[in-house]
């Protein structure tokens, strides 16, 4: 091989945590809690005598995310048991799709245009949770997890770069929000992907032995590791090593690298279909009733934005992060005269940065729809200046969102009340009050333009319009150089 022209082949495996309300196949609550076993019931226990039952969402968000990435959906599908030994697996097998899995082929768009293709998305459930951390002696079990329904997807080694790897997770998060599939949370584990990483020459088609990353937890850390492995198998083929199989750690904390093992031969799981339940079949009209309910997708928000209201790509990208946001925002734009422009600059500079928190959660806006609306009607009819709506107005409303801005601009008597003839005398007093400086002005020192500027700003009170007074000031100074 020549080292000193390789390529990075990678191809991923993500997780989905589904939000569906029960579990996969028990009745009890899928969500997240800190408080262990509280969410278990004899079916994820795994008791004698006890039989799993499908859970209809998680084949309809299977069907929703397939159709979302253009895979066909396997209309005759079904559940095997994936047998292995492990504390946090009651059971002793994991019920999983293994040769008929529910949504097969697809792809995904990046936006340099390249295209990864998909090999399939399977259901299955998740095992539940040792932790080694709480007691000296014993290991504990969390069961809350165990039998929560999952997608897995995994990809065709289409990826070359960690870059194209972080848009993928990135996009797929948002896709699977906006579709309602799951809440993309990757901090609590709703999304955890496997990297695969092998080398070759740029330009050959062979595939080498890979080595696994396993459980990465977000899209940045999934670009770091990719990083990382190809250093790590480069200096490997420089020393004259060959490439084992292995399965790393990516650890959080260091962000290094580990190997945890070297595959000596495969896993044998002894996969066979899960005889308690019946093959999955998937009918025409249910497919036709799943697209029809779809709803609106990142991408077409976009388009909308930028073309119909003609925002930048810069701030498009922001606002359709959150499908709720993309909804607020088109619906002020709708239902107002405003321009979109001023629009997008609240939301993106104002209101995002107040509803986002650390994690997923969009906090509450103190102000409504109507609200919103009012304070930036009162910028757009020039009743208050830019500055003095943000910087004077905005606080004190978003503290007494229960008064209108009209009500708190007038409170503050912050109302942009000069016309132009009081405009005009107020800039003809300030000139005749500095005459050194007027004539400093007019022999060349065009810096002192600001000068006068800062004084009408301080005569006003921060009311006049800045553009006006500058446009004013403007002319006047240009009549007493004639
Ligand atoms: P397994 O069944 O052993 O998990 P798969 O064939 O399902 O293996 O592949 C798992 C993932 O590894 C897929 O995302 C696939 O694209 C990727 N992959 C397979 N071969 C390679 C390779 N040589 N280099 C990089 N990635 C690979
Ligand atoms: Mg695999």
């Amino acid at each position: 091989m020549d080292l000193t022209n390789l390529e990075a082949v990678i191809g991923l495996e993500v997780h989905i945590q589904l939000n569906t309300e029960a579990k996969a196949f028990a009745p009890e609550s899928a969500k997240y809690t800190n408080i262990p076993n509280q969410h278990i019931s004899p079916v994820s226990l795994a008791l004698p005598g006890t039989l799993p039952v499908m859970n209809k969402m998680q084949i309809e968000k299977a069907i929703r995310l397939g159709l979302a990435l253009d895979c066909e959906i396997n209309q005759r599908n079904y559940f095997d048991r994936k047998n292995y030994f492990y504390a946090d697996l009651p059971k002793g097998y994991q019920i999983t799709q293994d040769s008929d899995p529910v949504c097969l082929g697809g792809k995904f768009t990046l936006e340099n245009g390249k295209t990864i293709r998909l090999h399939h998305i399977h259901m299955e459930e998740d095992a539940g949770k040792s932790v080694h951390d709480i007691s000296p002696d014993y290991s504990m079990l969390d069961y809350n997890r165990a039998g929560v329904p999952l997608l897995e997807m995994v990809t065709e080694p289409d990826f070359r770069n960690g870059d194209e790897v972080e848009e993928f997770i990135n996009t797929l998060r948002r896709l699977v929000r906006y579709l309602d599939v799951s809440d993309g949370v990757m901090q609590e584990g709703s999304m955890r992907c496997d990297v695969n990483l092998s080398l070759r020459e740029k330009g050959s088609d062979v595939l080498n032995t890979r080595c696994e990353i396993k459980n990465i937890n977000s899209a940045s850390n999934a670009k770091k590791a990719v990083e990382q492995e190809f250093k790590r198998q480069l200096k490997l083929l420089k020393k004259g090593e060959e490439i084992k199989q292995s399965t790393l750690d990516f650890n959080l904390k260091t962000q290094k690298l580990t190997v945890i093992r070297v595959k000596e031969n495969a896993h044998d799981y002894r996969y066979f279909p899960e005889p308690d339940l019946p093959p999955i079949i998937i009918s025409d009209d249910w497919i036709e009733s799943v697209k029809s309910n779809m709803g609106r997708l990142p991408q077409s928000y976009f388009h909308q934005l930028t073309t119909e209201y003609d925002l930048s790509e810069y701030d498009a990208t922001i606002l359709i992060e959150y499908k709720d946001i993309a909804d607020l925002t088109l619906s002020l734009i709708q239902e107002s005269n405003i321009d979109p422009k001023s629009i997008a600059n609240f939301i993106v500079n104002k209101y995002l940065p107040d509803v986002k928190t650390g994690t997923d959660d969009l906090l509450e806006y103190p102000l409504s729809q109507e609200g919103i609306l009012e304070f930036l009607t009162l910028i757009e009819s020039k009743k208050i200046t830019v500055s003095s709506a943000y910087q004077n107005l905005l606080p004190h409303l978003l503290e007494q969102p229960h008064k209108t801005a009209k009500q708190v601009m007038e409170e503050m008597d912050l109302a942009q009340d000069f016309d132009l003839t009081a405009l005009k005398s107020i800039i003809l007093d300030i000139l005749d009050q500095n005459p050194d400086e007027l004539k400093k002005y007019q022999n060349g020192k065009k810096n002192l333009f600001g000068f006068f500027m800062g004084e009408i700003m301080k005569a006003t009170k921060g009311k006049s319009n800045p553009k006006e007074a500058k446009k004013e000031l403007m002319e006047i100074l240009n009549t007493r150089n004639g």
